[in-house]
């Protein structure tokens, strides 16, 4: 297993250039599916930044954007399977549309996570859900992306703002550490 920065070999998965394609087709299939009504899309930091910003590019309806804190992860390339909201705070949702956007779907408890605060905490007018990556074959619990980029397999991915211990979030590409 990789431990230090220094000793990370990547292998390109998925290129700048298909990144760049798919979001653009994702962002335009959600910008008509709202068809002009305003949406909040929270970013779930960090991992989901590069993301976030990328797809909002191809919205044209009235939009804010917040921003909240969760870690599974760590340091470590596996889940620690407890969920850790580092900064959640968000505004009244209450009859609003919102749009979660997430890095990696892996094991689902991060999405579960938000989706149980979401509606113990708000009645919105929708809640949806788009990953870029979804790990399908890590779920432990029952979720689903309304919207996703690309399917994943079993590997520890960076890049493209998921991280290595902190670092490789700058990589325009998404690769698997080798
Ligand atoms: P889940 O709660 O679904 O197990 O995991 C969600 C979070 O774990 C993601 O938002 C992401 O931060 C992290 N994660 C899951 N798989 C990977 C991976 O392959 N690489 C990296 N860098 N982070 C991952």
């Amino acid at each position: 297993m990789v431990t230090k920065l220094e000793d990370l070999k990547l292998n390109k998965l998925i290129s700048e250039e298909e990144l760049q394609t798919r979001i653009k087709e994702l962002g335009c299939e959600i910008d008509k599916y709202y068809n002009g009504e305003e949406v909040t899309v929270i970013c779930v930091l960090k991992g989901s930044v590069m993301f976030m910003v990328d797809l909002v590019k191809n919205f044209t309806m009235p939009m804010k954007m917040e921003f909240i804190r969760l870690s599974s992860y760590g340091s470590n390339m596996t889940s620690s399977g407890k969920v850790n909201a580092v900064d959640i705070s968000l505004p009244d949702l209450n009859d609003k549309n919102v749009l979660i956007i997430e890095d990696i779907v892996d094991t689902g408890l991060t999405a579960k996570f938000l989706l149980d605060f979401i509606a113990l905490n708000f009645r919105t007018k929708s809640t949806k859900f788009c990953s870029l990556l979804d790990k399908k074959c890590k779920r432990q619990v029952d979720v689903k992306p309304d919207y996703y980029g690309f399917d994943v397999d079993d590997v520890f991915l960076v890049g493209y703002g998921l991280d290595f211990d902190g670092y490789c979030r700058n990589i325009p590409y998404i690769g698997n550490a080798v």
